[in-house]
């Protein structure tokens, strides 16, 4: 069972920590800066920083990754079809890794960057998603380089997972995804109480994440364009027939890009 937990970077990133307590080995996801790392480590003088795993080439995810190799000289994972500094191991769809004795398998999902993985762990009770940009808790990363249909393909292969899978991304978006969120769905049940429950943490200070599948599934509208009323708000917005649900996501994701 690996521990879990958010080092905040910048305004609202979270270098994710993964933490083998019976080993005193961690690993880092997304470490955009080093200095919330290595913090964490003087702090904890008998563990050892083992990997660090990248899920895109995006400065606010690799800043950190040279600085944190030198200093510890942990593995670095990421990404082949990007350049990613100090990658040890360059990771292809579907690869199979191990990090603090756990399984990952990787999915290649394009979209936000065009060689963009998430990393999940298949774990029966408790499995998990390290995300990245791709899927954020209600919302999705914005279309840097891939297409709409990439970036639909690939969510929708995350939506697939087992809803009980807890979903680690890199930002504090949440706030703002579920604003659009209401305006997709003003009458949807589940993203009118998950507003209110992110506005109540976030007014004190806390984390909104991990988000899960499950909760993704209801409140997302990214997820939800096969839903009638989403269709329809879309096909308002664009002024057009989204006749297909990749359509329906192109238009969402467009809209939100001046939301
Ligand atoms: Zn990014
Ligand atoms: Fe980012």
């Amino acid at each position: 069972m690996l521990q879990i937990d958010a080092l905040p970077a910048f305004s609202d990133n979270y270098i994710w920590l993964l933490q083998d307590t019976t080993q005193k080995r961690c690993a880092v996801v997304d470490p955009g800066d080093a200095a919330p790392v290595l913090d964490w480590l003087n702090q904890h003088p008998d563990w050892v920083l083992s990997d660090i795993l990248v899920t895109h080439h995006h400065f606010d995810h690799v800043g950190g990754v040279e600085q944190l190799y030198e200093k510890t000289g942990a593995k670095v994972w990421g990404p082949a079809l990007e350049n990613i500094p100090a990658r040890h191991v360059a990771l292809n769809d579907n690869d199979q890794i191990n990090v603090l004795g756990h399984e990952f398998k990787v999915f290649l999902v394009p979209g936000h960057t065009l060689g963009h993985i998430a990393y999940y762990h298949a774990d029966a009770s408790a499995p998990l998603l390290f995300s990245g940009d791709t899927l954020f808790a209600a919302g999705c990363g914005r279309l840097f380089e891939g297409t709409p249909d990439q970036m639909h393909h690939s969510l929708s292969r995350l939506a697939a997972l087992p809803a009980h899978t807890a979903v680690y991304c890199t930002h504090e978006y949440t706030l703002s995804n579920l604003r659009f969120a209401v305006a997709v769905e003003p009458k949807n049940p589940h993203i009118a109480a998950r507003m209110a429950q992110v506005t109540a943490w976030r007014a004190e200070g806390k984390i909104s994440l991990p988000s899960s599948i499950a909760l993704e599934l209801l409140t997302n509208p990214f997820l939800r364009v096969n839903e009638t009323s989403v269709k329809e708000k879309a096909d308002e917005w664009s002024k057009q027939d989204n006749d297909s649900p990749s359509a329906v996501f192109a238009s969402l994701r467009s809209k939100k890009d001046t939301f």
